[in-house]
């Protein structure tokens, strides 16, 4: 039997008899969109994060969105960001207007170089945005401190770390606004597309609502520009559910990657790395990602041996044709492009026995031997 990358089955039939409950209940209500549900995850998100606001959104993109629209961050105006991220994290800094500057990245986390971002500020400046990327969150203090400093907001990218800690904060709650994603694959999914978006500000709270709507302050009086950024009734109650066992997902994730960890340090060969946490946080494991000498042979060999491997991500954001193409980003990003050329993430989830654990690690071993 191979071992599946993701196991979402398992979860599910775990919970299938809330899930159907809540499911059934918005289908008998009809209550589709802005259901009770959507207040209710949202007070549960803000519990849980430790932010004073959460806002459930269409997907993880608006999530990054509607922050960037409701601070005025558009045209003219440049966004300080990682070069190493799944792309929506440039994408949206685009579609807002600005412009994405790309910054590298500390070999050792994947996360940005706070050392680096100083000497990419510029009059236009307007806005950093770090991504919490694997399910670490990034230096959010020395981040800030810049922010701080330049006089620029920070937005969060949690959508690979929602639920994760930083000297005993929670991710989402670091920063002026902060965005994750509930796509299912992430530690935190729904059953379709889904975000939300967090922040203790209540004037950018109350903009970033209208902003979800079209832009209304009230129905049909449209006083800003807006989108469509709701989440649906029905992936509420899914969440809700699927909160319920969250924490706990979180420690399983956290002791199978301790496990994955302990063992293949062990493995001594140039250009191989395991995962590397800071001290003053914790991750959620989004992905175990492993740095590998000859990426190409490992997963084939992996293939072979049953165990499936996925590269997040195998170009950087600046080295995607259309960003080339359409922003002609200047500098080098030589840890991104490291990272980019090296990195493979082995199969994650909080439901994976101990013999699917070893089967991995020593398939790993004997792939590296
Ligand atoms: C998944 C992801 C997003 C986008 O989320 P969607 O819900 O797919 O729109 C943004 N940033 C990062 C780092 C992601 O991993």
């Amino acid at each position: 039997m191979s071992i599946p990358f993701i196991d979402l089955k398992t979860q599910y039939n775990a919970l299938k008899e809330d899930i159907q409950k809540r499911i059934n209940k918005v289908l008998e209500s009809g209550a589709f969109i802005n259901g009770p549900e959507v207040l209710e995850l949202e007070k549960k998100l803000a519990e849980h994060t430790g932010s004073k606001y959460a806002l459930a959104c269409a997907s993880g993109t608006d999530a990054l969105l509607m922050p960037m629209m409701a601070l005025g961050i558009g045209q003219g105006h440049e966004v300080i960001t990682t070069a190493f991220s799944f792309i929506a994290t440039a994408e949206t800094i685009v579609l807002a207007g600005a412009k994405p500057i790309f910054c590298d990245i500390d070999p050792k986390t994947f996360n940005i170089d706070t050392t680096k971002i100083e000497a990419l500020i510029t009059p236009k400046t307007k806005a950093i945005m770090p991504v919490s990327l694997y399910g670490q969150v990034a230096d959010m203090d020395e981040i800030n401190a810049i922010a701080k400093k330049h006089n620029l907001y920070v937005i969060e990218d949690l959508a690979q770390s929602y639920g994760a800690k930083y000297k005993g904060k929670r991710s989402g709650a670091l920063s002026i606004a902060a965005g994750t994603s509930f796509y299912p694959a992430k530690p935190l999914g729904c059953y379709g597309d889904g975000g939300a978006v967090f922040t203790s500000d209540d004037n950018l709270y109350k903009a970033m609502k209208e902003i979800r709507e079209h832009g209304s302050e009230s129905r049909y009086y449209h006083t800003r520009l807006g989108i469509n950024g709701r989440l649906d009734t029905i992936q509420c109650a899914v969440l809700l559910s699927k909160m319920d066992r969250y924490d706990w997902e979180i420690e399983q994730r956290q002791k199978i990657a301790h496990y994955f960890n302990s063992k293949l340090s062990q493995i001594k060969i140039a250009g191989f790395s395991v995962p590397f946490v800071q001290s003053d946080r914790d991750s959620v494991w989004a992905q175990y990602t492993l740095m590998v000498p000859n990426r190409a042979d490992f997963q084939k060999k992996m293939q072979e041996l049953g165990v499936p491997t996925v590269v997040h991500y195998p170009r950087t954001m600046p080295d995607q044709p259309w960003y080339k193409e359409n922003l002609a980003p200047k500098g080098t990003w030589p840890h991104s492009q490291k990272a980019a050329d090296h990195v493979v993430s082995l199969p994650m989830y909080p439901d994976m026995d101990r013999a699917t654990q070893d089967k991995i690690i020593d398939s790993v071993i004997k792939v590296m031997s």
